[in-house]
């Protein structure tokens, strides 16, 4: 088996991967807050958490990993409160858009997909077991972790806790490292808002005791692997180990791993700044949920992942240049026998890949390793020294490593249309847009808009929306 390593950013080292139970992997994984649907940025995140697991498996390891889902904190109180209908009706869609949106991607289900809300009584015993070490105090009816009591808080995100202000509070789950104070771990009920009637008074969890609680307990004190995107290592993350390790006395997590950004025009993709893509407005664009996949797969985690149509174009180029490469294998005749040198090329790609993975997830790496394959097989057939158990061998070789990229079977029409896309009558093309738009330009520079109005007139028509930015360049919707 090969030896994976894993950057771990606790130590800021690549490290070997070394489970706690042999032959098992305990992974946990940040899931989506449901407040609205995910962007591909989340998507991101979890298409390399997927990898991760897949390739896991794919050396001989069990996997064991849970995903938690966000199903209750400010914003869903918020927007639940404004469509007036209670939590867990309004996040119930989010959840089912969720699954539908990872089974798109072919986003394998992990193990355990575990609600919030069903986890009230874990999260109240846990913030006992912290209360009756004597690391929390109470202030207008909100719990709160005092960090001043956990030395080495800090530890994963390197903030310099001396010279905080101890006692300082910050009631709200998300703030910056240089806002680094003692949290919430309940909170008080506001009026109107929907609380819990616990041992430990009325309130609701923060959102970092739901991940410490459900964490622990489907994983044990110590989990293997815990995953999310970079925005998450502070204060989340922090805040988890803080609560976890001060009530159980032992190490929380062995290696961090957080994925790196999806951007788009240099920003990262987020609900909040609303530069945001989500897989629906991708598919109903023209986009192919393989391209999308490909894409997001192809940038290692630890790479920012610039996010352009240039790179869905190439991404399509990729998985179409895949799936025809196996077609040929499938129906080409190729002469008996087998050529021992292919089959040598053929053993070093697969261990190329592997060793492309092992080495932190390297997706790029893997991917190299498939297409310098395809490349010399191409050749190799081209010049008719391309056998008929080579062809067996190779086709084996593919199926390997489509355990892990997952987009040679051409499901693409199916899961469109499991999401009410019907993909027999493609609306225009992202390109023939494209292509309109710059010639509404054109005639714009040239002071013809007649040709211009009939050309946004034509987008109309065919569903689709012009908005001219401030910039000067154009963006365009489906209606
Ligand atoms: P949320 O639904 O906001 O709780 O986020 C779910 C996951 O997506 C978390 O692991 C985030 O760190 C991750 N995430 C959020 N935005 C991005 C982005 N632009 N690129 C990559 N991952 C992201
Ligand atoms: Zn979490």
């Amino acid at each position: 088996m090969t030896q994976i390593r894993l950057h771990n950013t606790l130590t800021n080292r690549l490290e070997p991967l070394d489970p706690v139970h042999p032959g098992e992997v305990r992974i946990y994984t940040c899931g989506p807050t449901v407040y609205a649907s995910a962007h591909i940025g989340n998507f991101r995140t979890f298409m390399f958490q997927d990898v991760l697991r897949r390739f896991l498996r794919s050396q001989g390891l069990r996997v064991l990993q849970v995903m938690n889902v966000t199903d209750v904190d400010d914003r869903i109180i918020q927007s639940a409160a404004a469509a007036g209908i209670g939590i867990r009706e309004y996040t119930d869609k989010y959840i089912q858009a969720f699954l539908h949106d990872i089974d798109a991607l072919h986003i394998e289900m992990p193990e355990e997909l575990v609600r919030a809300t069903d986890h009230i009584e874990d999260m109240v015993a846990l913030i006992e077991r912290l209360q009756e070490k004597g690391l929390t105090y109470k202030s207008d009816g909100s719990i709160y972790f005092r960090i001043a009591k956990f030395p080495a808080y800090g530890k994963l995100s390197k903030i310099d806790v001396h010279g905080m202000k101890a006692g300082a509070r910050v009631d709200v789950d998300q703030y910056e490292k240089d806002d680094a104070r003692d949290f919430a771990l309940w909170k008080a009920p506001k009026p109107g808002e929907h609380f819990w009637e616990t041992r430990i008074g009325p309130g609701r969890p923060g959102w970092h005791i739901e991940c410490s609680a459900m964490a622990m307990k489907y994983l044990g004190d110590t989990l293997d692997i815990h995953t999310g995107g970079v925005d998450l290592a502070f204060p989340h993350h922090e805040n988890e180990i803080a609560q976890s390790e001060a009530a159980t006395g032992k190490q929380f997590v062995r290696n961090w791993l957080h994925a790196e950004h999806l951007i788009i025009e240099g920003q990262k993709m987020s609900k909040s700044l609303g530069n945001f893509y989500t897989l629906r407005d991708l598919f109903a664009r023209g986009h192919k949920p393989s391209t999308i996949r490909f894409l997001l797969l192809s940038v290692p985690y630890r790479r920012q992942l610039n996010f352009t149509e240039d790179g869905l174009t190439q991404a399509r180029n990729s998985v179409e240049r895949l799936r025809n490469f196996v077609a040929r294998l499938k129906t080409s005749q190729f002469p008996a026998g087998s050529n021992a040198e292919m089959l040598k090329r053929i053993d070093k790609a697969e261990s190329d890949f592997d060793a492309g993975l092992a080495d932190d997830i390297n997706t790029a790496m893997a991917l190299a390793a498939v297409f310098d394959l395809v490349r010399d097989i191409n050749t190799a057939m081209d010049r008719g020294e391309f056998l008929q158990q080579d062809a067996v061998r190779a086709l084996a070789a593919t199926e390997k490593f489509d355990a892990i990229l997952a987009v040679l079977s051409d499901t693409d029409d199916d899961k469109l249309a499991n999401l009410g896309f019907s993909p027999q009558k493609p609306r225009m093309s992202a390109e023939e847009v494209d292509a309109l738009i710059e010639e509404r330009n054109a005639a714009k520079k040239r002071r013809d808009f007649k040709r211009s109005d009939e050309i946004r007139q034509k987008l109309a028509d065919s569903g689709i929306m012009l908005e001219d930015t401030k910039d000067g360049s154009v963006r365009w919707k489906y209606k």
